[in-house]
């Protein structure tokens, strides 16, 4: 009778790396690299410690660290935030999320989302009385038909939640579904959350295409990034969002009470670290190699594997080897092959399985190796 998401269980991520460490099994399902960061990174933390900065970071975040942030977005967008008023630092991509549905979602709102859709979306919505409209891509090229999408607005949209690139299917929006997307939000006020995590995890040369491009839709919109994705960091919890002074204003009413700030240290070390764009401008080809490497090894085995534009997942078809729903074949994959991946049926509503699952290739060539060589045998 108290639960305000009564349909909400613990998270799939959560739930497979329990049981890949309960069966031994190569963890291939929640999204995190099993490498260390860069000892150069490490010890700017260390540093910034020992020096005494332990208290409180400003409500907004540390001066250095947002001005680093809008550097790096003019640099690859060539477009300006200022980075007092329109830059926040967040306790990862999920706090500033959340924060973004809890400043604008009223009771009634409706919210259309893309699914495969990341899982705290739609409770987010729903926890604030919002309504959520979806659009289902499906295998195995995981389109938007925009005119589905049209017809999914009406005077009651608040907010279209995006994710460039995608995570899980790892598709990037192109340049046409971007201009669809202009026409049907101009002359409406419809907000756009763009969860852009995985912005410099795009490969063969293709291009991310960030909303803040885009004057038309910068102006509407919170763009929600990650330093767990860019530096190998999922643990230390630290993120930003970027919007228009407005916007942000009104999402740093929220964010004061949330978490009021961030990590001190840490902030003032990625500000330090940011300074050298060499830092994340090889991040595309360094996961290239590691998606290359799981794709050749899993090439001859009777998996299918779809395309894989951007992010650090693979999704793979198994029709071949299984008709198991992509949950009861995940589950047997860890137990009996100690494989743990994600199934695809987890980030849609209505738990559709088209037999595809999600591998996480953010991690070590040996680990990568043996995932290879167990998948192989089926
Ligand atoms: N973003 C990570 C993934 O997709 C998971 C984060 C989490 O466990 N909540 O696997």
């Amino acid at each position: 009778p108290f639960s305000k998401l009564s349909n909400v269980g613990t998270t799939i991520f959560s739930q497979m790396t329990q049981l890949a460490n309960e069966n031994e099994a190569i963890n291939l399902s929640q999204g995190f690299p099993d490498f260390m960061p860069d000892s150069e990174l490490l010890n700017y933390v260390d540093h910034f410690i020992q020096k005494g900065f332990n208290q409180y970071a400003p409500m907004g975040g540390m001066i250095s660290l947002k001005e680093e942030i809008a550097r790096k977005i003019e640099n690859s967008h060539q477009t300006n935030y200022h980075p007092d008023s329109e830059i926040t630092i967040t306790a990862g991509g999920t706090q500033a999320i959340f924060t973004t549905i809890a400043t604008f979602v009223k009771k009634d709102d409706e919210v259309i989302i893309f699914e495969p859709a990341y899982d705290c979306y739609e409770p987010t919505v729903e926890l604030f009385g919002g309504i959520v409209k979806r659009f289902e891509m499906k295998a195995p090229d995981y389109k938007i038909d925009w005119n589905v999408v049209k017809n999914l607005v009406s005077e009651k949209t608040k907010m279209i939640i995006l994710n460039n690139p995608n995570n899980p299917s790892g598709k990037i929006l192109k340049e046409n579904d971007i201009q669809e997307l202009i026409k049907i939000v101009k002359d409406t006020s419809i907000l756009i959350l763009s969860d852009e995590v995985y912005e410099n995890i795009v490969f063969d040369g293709k291009e991310h295409l960030s909303i803040c491009k885009y004057p038309e839709l910068k102006e509407r919109s919170l763009l929600v990034a990650s330093f767990g994705k860019l530096f190998h960091v999922t643990g230390w919890k630290i993120g930003y969002c970027a919007a228009p002074k407005a916007l942000t204003d009104e999402f740093r009413k929220i964010h004061q009470f949330n978490v009021f700030s961030v990590n001190t240290p840490i902030q003032l070390a990625l500000a330090e670290y940011m300074k050298n764009d060499e830092h994340y401008l090889g991040l595309n080809q360094f996961f290239q190699e590691k998606r290359d490497f799981l794709r050749k090894g899993l090439a001859n085995t009777s998996f299918e594997l779809l395309d894989c534009e951007g992010t650090y997942f693979q999704a793979l078809k198994y029709d071949k080897i299984s008709d198991k729903s992509d949950f009861d074949f995940a589950q047997e994959l860890t137990v009996t092959h100690k494989v743990a991946s994600v199934p695809f049926s987890s980030f849609y509503k209505n738990k559709m399985s088209e037999n595809v699952i999600r591998l996480c290739f953010a991690k070590k060539q040996e680990t990568l190796e043996k995932a290879i060589e167990n998948l192989a045998k089926l």
